[in-house]
Formats: C-alpha cells, sequence, structure tokens
C-alpha cells in the first residue's frame, strides 16, 4: 500500500505501518510528553496496536495454511488489512480464517485473566477499568487488566455479524452452507449494511470513530458483494471466449508519434509490442501521454512496459478480472506456447458482463 512503512516481519509477512497510524502515534506520544494527556493513554493506544498486530497475524497465520499468499499487513487508525492474494471461497476455510482473529483475541483475554487470578489482581477489573484506569505507575495488574480488556473489546467487536467484518464472513460461511454463494453473500452484505446504518447512528452519540468504521462497513459490504456478483456471472467464460485474436502490434524502433498515429488511426489504447516475432513488450495511451509533443520522436522501446503481466487462453475470465482490477492495468497481452495468440483488455470483461446483465434482464 501506498504511503506506508514497513516495520518487520512475522512468517515471512511485513508488517506495515500506514502513515496516518504513524502520524496518529506520533502525535499522541508527543501530546503525552508535553503533558496534554496522560501517558498511559500513549501506552493503551501501543496496546491496541500491538493487539490489533496479533489479531491481523492470526488470520493470515490460518490463510497460509490454506495456501494463500499474504502480501503484507497494513496497519490503519481504523484497524489492520491483510493484503491477501485472494480469499478461499470454500465456507470452511473461510470461516477458519475469519475466526482465527477475534478468538486469539478472546483467548489472549482469557489468559490475561487467568494470570490476575493467580497474582490476586482481579480486583482491578470492573467494566470501567477494561479501558482506562492506568494510574502513570504503570504495574503488572493494570498492564494486565488493559490488556485484557483490549482484547475483549477488539475479539467481541470484530465478531459482530457486520459483513465484511470478521463475525460477517463467519456468518457468510454459515449461510453460505444452506444456499448457494452468491445468495450467502447477498443476506450477510445487506445485514453488514443494516449494522454500518446502525453503527453510524450510535457513533453520533458516542464516538466519531464509529461512523469513520460504519462507513467502511458499508461500502466493504456493497463492494465485496459486486465482486462476488461478478464472478459469479463470468463463471464458465475463459480468456479465449472474449479476447481479441486478430492483434495489431508495434515494433520496437516504432516512434511515440507513430504508435500515436495507429492508435488514433485503429482506435486501440494499447498495443503489444513484437520483435523478431518475440512479445518484448506493451505500450499504452497512458503511457505515451505522459512524454511531451517535442519528445515524440523516441522510439516506443525506451518507454514501453517491459515486465508484462500474461494471460493464458485457458484463464478464468473472473480470475483474470480480479488480476486486472488488482494490479490496476488496462489489458492483458494473451500468451499460449510463448506465443502471441491475443488480448484481453478491462473493457472487453465489462462489455462482456454488460451483455450476461442485459441477456438475464431478458430472461427475467
Ligand atoms: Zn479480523
Amino acid at each position: 500500500m501506498k504511503f506506508s512503512l514497513k516495520l518487520f516481519s512475522v512468517f515471512g509477512i511485513p508488517i506495515e505501518l500506514h502513515i496516518s497510524f504513524l502520524l496518529l502515534i506520533l502525535v499522541i506520544y508527543v501530546a503525552a510528553f508535553l503533558g496534554y494527556i496522560p501517558l498511559y493513554l500513549a501506552l493503551l493506544i501501543t496496546l491496541l496496536f500491538v493487539t490489533v498486530v496479533i489479531h491481523e497475524l492470526a488470520h493470515s497465520y490460518v490463510a497460509q495454511k490454506y495456501g494463500v499468499t499474504i502480501d503484507r499487513i497494513v496497519l490503519l487508525p481504523i484497524g489492520g488489512v491483510s493484503a491477501m492474494e485472494e480469499i478461499p471461497k470454500d465456507p470452511n476455510q473461510e470461516l477458519k480464517i475469519a475466526i482465527a482473529g477475534p478468538l486469539t483475541n478472546i483467548l489472549i483475554a482469557f489468559f490475561c485473566f487467568i494470570a490476575l487470578l493467580i497474582i490476586g489482581g482481579t480486583s482491578a477489573l470492573s467494566i470501567s477499568s477494561l479501558f482506562i484506569t492506568y494510574t502513570p505507575t504503570a504495574d503488572l495488574t493494570l498492564f494486565l487488566s488493559n490488556f485484557l480488556g483490549v482484547n475483549l473489546v477488539l475479539g467481541v467487536f470484530n465478531l459482530l455479524p457486520a459483513f465484511p467484518m470478521d463475525g460477517g464472513r463467519v456468518l457468510r460461511a454459515y449461510l453460505a452452507r444452506k444456499m448457494n454463494y452468491v445468495d450467502a453473500t447477498k443476506t450477510a452484505a445487506t445485514i453488514g449494511k443494516q449494522f454500518a446504518i446502525l453503527m453510524a447512528i450510535a457513533g453520533i452519540f458516542l464516538n466519531f470513530f464509529l461512523i469513520l468504521i460504519a462507513l467502511f462497513i458499508y461500502m466493504g459490504a456493497e463492494q465485496e458483494y459486486r465482486a462476488i456478483l461478478v464472478s459469479s456471472m463470468l463463471e464458465g467464460f475463459y480468456i479465449k471466449d472474449i479476447m481479441t485474436k486478430d492483434v495489431h502490434t508495434l515494433t520496437p524502433d516504432t516512434t511515440v508519434s507513430e504508435a500515436l498515429y495507429t492508435m488514433f488511426q485503429q482506435k486501440h489504447m494499447g498495443y503489444p509490442v513484437k520483435d523478431q516475432g518475440n512479445l518484448v513488450g506493451i505500450i499504452t495511451f497512458h503511457d505515451i501521454s505522459k512524454i511531451p509533443e517535442d519528445e515524440r520522436n523516441i522510439p516506443i522501446k525506451d518507454i514501453m512496459t517491459k515486465k508484462l503481466i500474461l494471460a493464458n487462453p485457458n484463464d478464468p475470465v473472473a480470475d483474470t478480472f480480479e488480476k486486472i482490477n488488482r494490479k490496476g492495468i488496462g489489458r492483458l497481452p494473451v500468451v499460449e506456447n510463448n506465443k502471441l495468440v491475443g488480448i484481453v483488455s478491462k473493457t472487453d470483461i465489462i462489455k462482456t458482463l454488460e451483455m450476461l446483465d442485459a441477456k438475464n434482464k431478458l430472461q427475467r
């Protein structure tokens, strides 16, 4: 993610701190040192940070067991985000990945409670002490009761059935045993959005952060539902079904202005670049538009993208669409046995979706 700083790695997963979170921590510590807020508040935020890391690592640990690649964990002020390649659609696996986070927090809270029992510090526990009762002289009892509180709150909060929060994912996995995946997601997303509205209303009276979280839940629920709907509509379609087979290519020595002319003539926004039959790059209108008009006599090999992301004719369209969106690219050359056999663009996929949608409406 942009604007984030790598802290360290656990299980080979980089843990990154988003700049907004870094600033928040800095501001809080500076305020604490200047005496504007008590130091315990700064310590509590640090505990929260540790707890969120543990929570995300628990998700990632289980996900890795199912072969999911975790790119990184990014910590934002509203919580952590595990950047996973793709969440498994097997309800059982999803359920275990989703529940691992909150369950770990609840377990930690439980161990803190046991430890407090052993050292005879349970008297420090009361509803208010779960949050903020630190005296500046932090001792073990207070540390344990605060760590317990933070873990309990985070664990229970995430278990709310507000999709796409963990509890909502558990709900979807449960529903997916009784109905198809799209309907299960639709139901979970609808419940998630209702929760978000309630949370936003509560936020007006309680805490501004709740409104922010509600907004993320609402948008997340809608986005994930759409993504699932799209991938189910595209099921059974392969790249070979929708790709453009008659590919126009350019050579590396074509000048930028020649390439631009071809683009206007043929109305394609991107071209694979071939050198003696071999695919060596791709040039897009976007690449060209960055070159000032008086410098467009340079060959396109100087500005083309050489590190290519490719598609195979037998790739499912849904997977390719996900890849295109995730990487933010417009088109992929389609290659089979090291030979360029076609090109597929985001527009091609969206057109396919529009046609499928129109067809569905006609049948209704
Ligand atoms: Zn979680």
